[in-house]
């Protein structure tokens, strides 16, 4: 089966291509291009989704080139249907139902979180794992249970990719700022100490940019070494309690802060302590790309039938922990 995945929820959008022979995937091609706003700036969403437009043709194109195939070898066509910004979500939600039209293929609306956690699986082999989200639009930890990706902490204001981001933009990095952070971080040493605030198993980082933002004025290179050391164990922290409580014996990292290699440093340590296999995303399938949404459609057109063409929404706050799941 060969299936076509497209990724528009944010700041990329990706066409990937997968074949899925028995139960194994086989990533054929994955192709992106990302919104990048002016140095300061966060994503404009009529300018993103101008992006999108703009680049949608060329990238479908160098995709099927890519995986040598043609639009009429496809078996499905599946598109991400949220969460995300309603402009961006609504270009690839077009290309998706105008492919699934014209050439009468079954189109499946895929939630975009759960396509992290599905290629996270996929790629990493990971069976049974607590799922740590953590990217531009979630900071969650995840376990499955009864059909349903159940939550066991989140964040209860910003995202850590939006974090990072929003101190990045604040000392002059180009969105998404996370590599940038990372690079500057491992050239300090110095912790200067910042609000470290977990309520619960939940996380909250809005007073942490603030004070980051400030100690920043002082040096750059000690806030983002400090701001990484915080945030990442105040998560470290919840996953920690996390594993024990559910008992899991495995730890699976996904979305694009994901790459960040002193989060898998610390982390690593906990599952140690609590002797669980830890598993990281490969860094190329971290962020947001086709492939996420390419490879959940194929596994929901196991077991369910396509979506009418005039049922394809799109919906901006669509949680992950409201999706039944019978794969
Ligand atoms: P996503 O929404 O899954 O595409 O993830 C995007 C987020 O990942 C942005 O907030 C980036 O700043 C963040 N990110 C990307 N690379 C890194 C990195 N090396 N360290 C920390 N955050 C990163
Ligand atoms: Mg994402």
């Amino acid at each position: 089966m060969l299936g076509l995945g497209i990724e528009s929820t944010a700041h990329t959008f990706s066409c990937a291509v997968i074949e899925k022979k028995g139960k194994k995937g086989k990533i054929l091609s994955d192709i992106k291009k990302i919104y990048r706003p002016e140095n300061g700036e966060g994503i404009h969403p009529r300018e993103a989704s101008r992006h999108h437009i703009e680049y949608s043709s060329s990238v479908l194109s160098e995709c099927l080139q890519d995986a040598k195939i043609s639009i009429k070898d496809l078996d499905i066509i599946s598109y991400a249907a949220g969460p995300g910004l309603g402009p961006c979500l609504r270009v690839g939600a077009v290309v998706a139902r105008s492919l699934a039209s014209f050439y009468d293929i079954p189109i499946y609306p895929v939630n975009h979180a759960i396509g992290h956690i599905e290629l996270g699986k996929l790629l990493t082999g990971a069976k049974n794992p607590l799922v740590l989200l953590v990217s531009g639009g979630h900071t969650m930890l995840l376990a499955f249970s009864d059909k349903q990706w159940r939550v066991f902490g989140e964040t209860l204001d910003i995202t850590l990719g939006q974090l990072l981001d929003q101190f990045g933009r604040s000392i002059g990095f180009a969105s998404p700022c996370g590599k940038n952070i990372e690079d500057l971080a491992v050239t300090s040493t110095n912790y200067v100490s910042l609000p470290y605030s977990v309520k619960g198993n939940d996380v909250s980082f809005s007073g942490l940019l603030s004070a980051t933002k400030s100690i920043a004025k002082k040096s750059k290179k000690d806030a983002c070494y400090s701001l990484q050391e915080t945030a990442f164990a105040m998560i470290a922290e919840s996953v920690e309690r996390a594993l024990s409580f559910t008992g899991k014996k495995e730890l699976m990292i996904v979305g694009g802060v994901a790459a960040n290699k002193r989060l898998s440093e610390m982390l690593k340590d906990v599952c140690k302590r609590h002797r669980s296999k830890f598993f990281v995303v490969p860094l190329k399938f971290a962020g947001d790309c086709g492939s996420q949404i390419c490879w959940t459609g194929i596994l929901e057109s196991g077991v369910k039938p396509s979506t009418s063409l005039k049922d394809t929404f799109v919906t901006q706050s669509w949680r992950l922990d409201s999706v039944k799941i019978n794969y």
